[in-house]
């Protein structure tokens, strides 16, 4: 149906998530109607970003150099670490601008069914982190699901000994309608009830 190269770069963007056949044949359009100079860059941005971006060594969040801007920050509170699943929840949380501790990015959550174990996370760097002593709270932010929850409870039991751990409360998203809820959520909403006093 499209000539080998344009058949070729429709099969590449398909491979890229929530990209479906008509979609990839859209965009794959669009690039033939942009000039050459777009073009290059847009391959050049994909080559540049797939090179230079790699792991913070310290949190493991995406980073281009080899520790990350927050690691770097003197302003973050140094005592504080935010353990989350991935750097997309890293972003997600420096976008509320609540937050001002560190992170630390696990890489994925335990999943027996994938066979991803505690030794595939970033949990023994984890550990380390409690070493100087100067870690006073430990927050653990992974979404609620099944994976989610057995990753917190390993976690959370591990830290314990070392520092505070807590875990973010989950509750019930803005709009959204209390009777429309599901038992879990609604449980959970009523378990991390703050103090109005
Ligand atoms: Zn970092």
């Amino acid at each position: 149906m499209f000539t080998p190269p344009l058949a070729r770069l429709i099969e590449q963007l398909q491979k890229l998530p929530g990209i479906g056949p008509k979609s990839a044949q859209r965009l794959a359009f669009h690039i033939l109607k942009r000039g050459d100079k777009d073009v290059q860059d847009l391959s050049q941005a994909i080559l540049d970003a797939k090179r230079k971006v790699g792991l913070c060594q310290k949190c493991f969040h995406l980073s281009a150099d080899p520790i990350c801007e927050i690691c770097r920050n003197p302003n973050r509170d140094q005592n504080v670490i935010c353990v989350v699943e991935d750097s997309k929840d890293v972003i997600a949380l420096e976008k509320t601008r609540e937050y001002q501790g560190l992170y630390h990015v696990l890489g994925g959550i335990i999943s027996p069914m994938d066979g991803i174990g505690p030794e595939q996370l970033n949990i023994q760097s984890l550990i380390q982190r409690m070493g100087g002593g100067n870690i006073k709270e430990v927050i653990i932010a992974i979404s609620p699901s099944i994976e989610g929850e057995t990753t917190t409870l390993y976690v959370g039991q591990l830290l314990k000994p070392l520092t505070k751990v807590t875990r973010i409360a989950f509750g019930l998203p803005m709009g959204g309608d209390l009777e429309y809820a599901d038992e879990v959520t609604l449980a959970r909403a009523l378990e991390g009830r703050t103090n109005m006093n």
